[in-house]
């Protein structure tokens, strides 16, 4: 729903910084001329949601998994093309990305899209923990209304720079498996977003915010270990176990623990342990996740935690393999983009829940043990824009990739109840439904609002670049997925 212009310009006074941002930002005579893009692109957001919608709860219903998103991928690619888009379908080995672009010349502005699922989340648009199929997937992060509100905001811009003659290239890239298959990095080593200027990217949240940054850097890999079976009473002095070097692994995690940054996270699991207890084990391993809010930390950790690997081996007289590695980056800020975001974001406003809507939020905030839920004004209200806090706990995602190979930003829209996390049956019920939607439509408008700034503001795409440099200054985009390896297109299943 429209803010009025009163309660917008309520807003503007409680917030200084976003005034100033404002001013700084527009000179007078663009604030004029904005202001009527603006309103324009609104009405075609507007005009063209009740499509997306339907887009974002057929991707719902698929729920497919990372890579696997065959059908979701091909709606999108089939929805773009009919609006105009020219597709270019399976890129960086990754049978379900895509490219989709508009327009010719420079800037060359991104809008990044997701859709895979993930696993036993599958969930009913019901209050209650209720599955459309036990065990099955789910949309749990929203990345159905991720991908289609990424692709609203693509089309009704389209529209309007094809009315306007606006110079420039628009591009939507379909993004696989954000959820642990690092889609991103390989599109990215493909040199698929080399000549972009300014990237531009939303997700499902419970609050309605712009994302200068954050995001932890995170490695994951399975350590598999080659041991000697042998009966483990008769003769364990012919065996090695394989067990023995992945417990010894864990022994040296633990100890390493108190020797990196408090805010580091090492988490693993025994994913192969051995048959049968009487048999000494040959073959065990590890699958273990590290992450920091610094990909340069992150790079020295994996470095120690190899070692660890290695000393398990050769304390065990075992053999160890790295393989399946993902990686993904920590997301890098930048402050002239933020600016323009919170700026849009702000004069989007939220959405206001109807009767019904409370209804759902109100019964669902039940199941979430909070004891004071917060207000469902949150999806109302746009949250200030905040400085990355390396020492908030967070999750990890492939944007980082792009983010230190183009200057980029983000959005959240309160498309879950408040108070609700993401990966949870409850956020995968709000993603099926209205409240999803709505919320999916505040997200398309402020990436169409700030990508229209982009494309006829030079200045603006300037200091994007300009910060982009400080903020890389010294620093070098390191990635642990080896060159030689390629998407891991079946990585949930071996
Ligand atoms: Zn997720
Ligand atoms: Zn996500």
């Amino acid at each position: 729903m429209e803010k009025s212009g009163l309660s917008l310009l309520s807003r503007f006074s409680k917030s200084r910084v976003l005034l100033i941002a404002a001013l700084v930002a527009f000179s007078g005579a663009a604030v004029a001329q904005s202001a009527d893009t603006h309103a324009q692109l609104k009405q075609l957001v507007d005009q063209n949601a009740a499509n997306w919608k339907k887009v974002s709860r057929q991707i719902w219903e698929y729920a497919e998994l990372g890579y696997h998103e065959t059908k979701s991928s091909a709606l999108l690619q089939e929805q773009l093309q009919a609006a105009g888009f020219h597709v270019q379908a399976g890129v960086a080995d990754e049978p379900t990305a895509f490219v989709a672009s508009y327009g010719t010349g420079k800037p060359v502005i991104a809008i990044l899209g997701e859709f895979d699922a993930l696993p036993g989340l599958s969930q009913q648009t019901l209050p209650e923990k209720a599955p459309v199929q036990a065990g099955a997937p789910g949309h749990g992060c929203g990345h159905n209304l991720l991908g289609s509100g990424a692709a609203l905001a693509a089309v009704s811009l389209k529209q309007y720079m094809e009315a306007h003659h606006v110079a420039g290239t628009l591009r939507y890239y379909g993004t696989p498996a954000e959820e642990g298959g690092s889609g991103k990095v390989y599109m990215v080593r493909a040199g698929l977003f080399k000549d972009v200027d300014v990237v531009l990217h939303w997700h499902p949240a419970d609050r309605n915010a712009v994302g200068n940054g954050g995001a932890l850097a995170v490695v994951s890999a399975k350590f598999t270990f080659h041991g000697i079976a042998a009966h483990a009473a008769m003769a364990p002095d012919r065996g090695r176990s394989a067990l023995d070097a992945v417990m010894l692994m864990g022994n040296g995690i633990e100890f390493m623990r108190e020797h990196v940054p408090s805010n580091t996270r090492m988490h693993y699991i025994i994913s192969k342990g051995g048959t049968a207890p009487n048999v000494v084990p040959e073959l065990a391993e590890m699958d273990l996740v590290a992450r920091s809010p610094f990909n340069q930390t992150l790079r020295d950790i994996w470095d120690r935690l190899q070692k660890i690997a290695q000393g398990a081996a050769l304390m065990t007289g075992t053999t160890v393999e790295m393989r399946d590695i993902g990686s993904d980056a920590n997301i890098i800020p930048n402050d002239a983009l933020a600016a323009v975001a919170q700026k849009n974001l702000q004069e989007v406003g939220g959405f206001t829940m109807d009767d019904e809507q409370k209804k759902f939020a109100l019964a669902l905030q039940k199941t979430l043990g909070i004891e004071t839920p917060p207000s469902l004004d949150l999806s109302n209200e746009i949250q200030p824009l905040r400085k990355f806090d390396p020492n908030q706990p967070s999750a990890s995602t492939d944007v980082g990739d792009v983010s230190w190979n183009v200057p980029t930003i983000g959005f959240g829209a309160a498309t879950f109840v408040p108070g609700t996390a993401a990966h949870t049956w409850q956020a995968a019920a709000t993603a099926g439904m209205s409240i999803g939607q709505d919320g999916m439509v505040v997200a398309s408008k402020a990436i169409a609002l700030t990508a229209i700034d982009l494309f006829t503001d030079p200045a603006l795409v300037q200091a994007a670049k300009a910060d982009f440099a400080k903020q890389l200054a010294g620093k070098t985009y390191y990635t642990a997925i080896p060159t030689e390896q390629k998407p891991l297109l079946n990585y949930r299943n071996d």
